[in-house]
Order: structure tokens, then C-alpha cells, then sequence
């Protein structure tokens, strides 16, 4: 059986290669996820029966489409959109929106993909979707973000839906793009539907602790898979990529455990700051300013800064945090980190590490947890945010914040469980994938072929 489940993996890898072509960071989504299934096929050949991979590797649809917008000076400009629906098997399209030079469909792709069982590992009814812009939103005004998030909604509105399709933010769009998309769509559509975008602003339907939620998971799953090596937070060195949403409050809750953040970066270069980070600093640069890390000299100038992204990784830790973004860790820093006796490695940020990194730390004995289950905090608290809006109510910070770490608990046993139950124990990643692809296939096998 496992020749044939092998057989099966391996065929539908190749497929996936042919018909995606050159879709780099789709292909390894695919690939990270796919292999790690063998196990599964091995025990359910109903599964290869009902051709679930060839269903699932197949969004259920890719919308792409024009964004035209005015700058300032009264010119137009043309951005592309997109929007992919990967999967509803477990409740509506659920994943954010990236508005980023970067952005294009392969991005976008794995983006839901990754999303699908990340959903489905907080144990809420949300399905895999993602969404967003080759837009920059760098060095834009307010007037010209809100005409881009207008001239985006009025494609997107159409597709989206509280129980249809729920976007939220991700890079390059923060509360204050949500705002203006949730404005539009309520204009266009003349419905308060609160539950249609989460992330929102705390007067119109937000939830407290979305903000904080993704950094926050990230450090409680952390502190799960420290805590049940028998290593703590308290007194430890860590390094977190990024300076955004995921990192600032990934930052913040591992201070609060006792450990010393030493670094931050962001597209430039890294801030290195021995006596750790001043983070109301970071906060009134990166939250109020929208400056630049290097402003942080004018705050602590004993610090030190260096251009380059990837330089983060030099710095000796025990703990690194990859809050930035895709491909931010590859064999070259992840050896780096192994030689500086770094413990462990969680990403806060989408598959910030490459799959040969990946295998560097899994090599090396480093405690490493993957994206989809250890970043899946904000998603969660999404859920949490449309479970409020279906109730009109409001829970406290503290409720949601119990909430979230309880979700965050029962991921890490969810994957470190299934690890041990498909013959892998202490292997998160391969954990992760199966969890959350064991709830996504088993409604699909009840729902019949679609
Ligand atoms: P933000 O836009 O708030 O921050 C992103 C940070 O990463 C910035 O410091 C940015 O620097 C840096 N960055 C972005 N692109 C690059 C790049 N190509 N090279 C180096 N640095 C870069 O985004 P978030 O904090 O929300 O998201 C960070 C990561 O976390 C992403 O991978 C996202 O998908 C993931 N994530 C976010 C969630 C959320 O709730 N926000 C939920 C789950 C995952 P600069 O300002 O210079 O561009």
C-alpha cells in the first residue's frame, strides 16, 4: 500500500508541475503538503478513489481582474486584483488580501492553498481562500489607498459574501484598507453585513484582539512546543524578522513571557539592539510614522543597523520568529542559525522558510513549527470576529485572548498527535498538514464528487 499511495503522491506532484508551470511558490506549497501525506493515503485508499488530491490541488475558481484607480495628481493607473476561492468544503472562503508589488497568481495560489489547512486546523468552519493586489501601497496618500480600495471592492463585491467568502488583511493592508474595502462594499451593496470582512475597526463590527492575534498565537504556540521540551521563554534571545502586524505583537507577548527580543527588521535592513528592543519605539515608527526601522537610531542610538533582509539571521539566538515574509529563510541563514545553536524556529510569517531549510532544521534537532498551524492565531480570532457579528455582540479582550490560546494549544497537540499516530512523532510539520487535511477530506468524502 505504501508503494501505491507513494505512487499516487508522486503522480499528482507531476501534474500539479505541468499544469501550474513556472507558479514557484504554488508548486511548493504543494509539494511541502503533498508529501507529507504518503502516511494517509497508506490508511485511506477511499481517499485516492475519490480523487482528492487532483480535487483539492484545483481551486474551485482564480478571479483576476483590472483595478483602475486616480493618484493625486489626477493620473490613472491600472493595478491587477486577483481573488482565488481554493476551497469550501468546511464553511466559506476565508483568507486575507495582500496588496504588495510582489503579488501575482502563484503567490496568491499558495497563499489559499496553505489557507485551507490552516483553517481547518482552528477547529472553526472556515474554508481556504486569498486575495490581493500587485498594488503598493508604500509612499501612497489616504485619498489614493482609498480610491485603490474602493476601485478594488467594486470588482470584489461581487464575489464575497458573509457566507459566501470573507477577506481579510494581510502585508500592505491593515485596518485602515479594511475600513475603506468594508465602506465600499456596504455602499455598493446597501447591506450592513458586518460578518462580510474581518479585521475591521473596533466601532463597526471588529473584534478585540485581532490586532494582536496573529503575533500572540504565534508566541502561545511556541511557548507549547518549548514548554513540552522542558525549555522556557524567561531569559531566552530571540530574533523576530519583520517590524508589521505579526511581528510587532509576536514581540510584545514574548516580552511579556520573559524573553528578550534583540532584533527587528523590515524590507531594508535590522535593527540589533542588545539591551532589547524598545518596542513603544517600533510602535510610533511602524504604527503611527509608517517610517522606516533604520528610525530607530534616533530612539536608541546605541543600536545598531543593517541594510540587507536576510542579514537578521547572523544574529546568535536561542528563539527565531520569521514575521516578514515567503522564501525569508533559505539553506544559506537556516545553517547560520543551526551553527549559532538556535532551539527553535517558529513562523509567524507564510512560509518564510524554504523547503530545504526546513529540512536543515529538522535535521539538526531544532524545534521548528510551520506556518499553518503556528501563524493560524489570526485566522482564528477572524472566526471569532464573525462568530461576534452573526451574534451582535462583543467579547472582551480577555475572552478572546482565552479563547485564542486555548486554540493555539489544541493546534499544537492536534499536530503533534497526528505526528505520532501516522508514525512521525516530534515532526510538526508533517503533523500540521495532516490535521488539517483530515477534517477538509473527510467533508469532501461526504459532499460527493464536486
Ligand atoms: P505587514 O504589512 O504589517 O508587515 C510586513 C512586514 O514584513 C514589514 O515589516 C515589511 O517591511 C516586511 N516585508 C514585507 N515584504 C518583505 C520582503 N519582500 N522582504 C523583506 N521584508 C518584507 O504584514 P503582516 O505583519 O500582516 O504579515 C507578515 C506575514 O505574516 C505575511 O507573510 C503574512 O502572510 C503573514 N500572516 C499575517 C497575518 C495577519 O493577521 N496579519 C495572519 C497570518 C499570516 P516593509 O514595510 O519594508 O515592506
Amino acid at each position: 500500500m505504501e508503494a501505491k499511495a507513494r505512487a499516487y503522491v508522486n503522480d499528482i506532484l507531476k501534474r500539479v508541475k505541468e499544469v501550474n508551470n513556472g507558479e514557484i511558490e504554488f508548486i511548493d506549497a504543494v509539494t511541502e503538503v503533498l508529501n507529507s501525506l504518503v502516511p494517509v493515503f497508506e490508511k485511506h485508499p477511499e481517499f485516492i478513489d475519490a480523487a482528492l488530491l487532483e480535487r483539492i490541488v484545483e481551486p474551485d475558481r482564480q478571479i483576476i481582474f483590472r483595478v483602475p484607480w486616480m493618484n493625486d495628481n489626477g493620473e490613472v493607473k491600472v493595478n491587477r486584483g486577483f481573488r482565488v476561492q481554493f476551497n469550501n468544503a468546511i464553511g466559506p472562503y476565508k483568507g486575507g488580501l495582500r496588496f504588495h508589488p510582489s503579488v501575482n497568481l502563484s503567490i496568491i495560489k499558495f497563499l489559499g492553498f496553505e489557507q485551507i489547512f490552516k483553517n481547518s486546523l482552528t477547529g472553526l468552519p472556515i474554508g481556504g481562500g486569498k486575495g490581493g493586489s500587485d498594488f503598493d501601497p508604500k509612499g501612497k496618500t489616504n485619498n489614493e489607498i482609498m480610491r485603490f480600495c474602493q476601485s478594488f471592492m467594486a470588482e470584489l463585491n461581487m464575489h464575497i459574501g458573509p457566507n459566501i467568502d470573507v477577506p481579510a488583511g494581510d502585508i500592505g493592508v491593515g485596518a485602515r484598507e479594511i475600513g475603506y474595502l468594508y465602506g465600499y462594499y456596504k455602499k455598493l451593496r446597501n447591506a450592513s453585513e458586518q460578518g462580510v470582512l474581518t479585521g475591521k475597526g473596533l466601532t463597526f463590527g471588529g473584534s478585540l484582539a485581532r490586532t494582536e492575534a496573529t503575533g500572540y498565537g504565534l508566541v502561545y504556540f511556541t511557548d507549547e512546543m518549548l514548554k513540552d521540551n522542558n525549555i522556557s521563554f524567561k531569559g531566552k534571545k530571540v530574533v523576530i524578522s519583520g517590524s508589521g502586524n505579526v511581528a510587532i505583537y509576536a514581540a510584545q507577548k514574548a516580552i511579556e513571557l520573559g524573553a528578550k527580543v534583540i532584533a527587528l527588521s523590515d524590507s531594508n535592513g535590522y535593527i540589533y539592539d542588545e539591551t532589547g528592543i524598545n518596542l513603544g519605539a517600533i510602535k510610533e515608527i511602524k504604527e503611527v510614522n509608517r517610517g522606516r526601522i533604520k528610525d530607530y537610531l534616533n530612539y536608541v542610538p546605541s543600536a545598531k543597523y543593517e541594510e540587507g533582509c536576510r542579514e537578521i539571521w547572523k544574529i546568535k539566538c536561542d528563539v527565531a520568529l520569521p514575521c516578514a515574509t515567503q522564501g525569508e529563510i533559505n539553506s544559506e541563514s537556516a545553517k547560520i542559525l543551526v551553527n549559532n545553536g538556535v532551539k527553535a524556529v517558529a513562523e509567524g510569517a507564510n512560509m518564510p522558510s524554504t523547503l530545504e531549510a526546513i529540512d536543515i532544521f529538522q535535521n539538526n534537532n531544532v524545534l521548528f513549527a510551520p506556518a499553518k498551524a503556528s501563524n493560524a492565531g489570526g485566522v482564528a480570532c477572524s472566526a471569532l470576529e464573525m462568530s461576534q457579528n452573526s451574534l451582535r455582540l462583543s467579547w472582551t479582550f480577555k475572552e478572546v485572548d482565552e479563547k485564542l490560546k486555548n486554540i493555539m494549544k489544541e493546534i499544537y497537540n492536534n499536530a503533534k498527535n497526528s505526528a505520532k499516530q501516522f508514525g512521525n512523532p516530534g515532526n510538526i510539520v508533517m503533523g500540521a498538514n495532516i490535521a488539517g487535511f483530515m477534517k477538509v477530506a473527510e467533508a469532501m468524502m461526504y459532499q460527493g464528487i464536486i
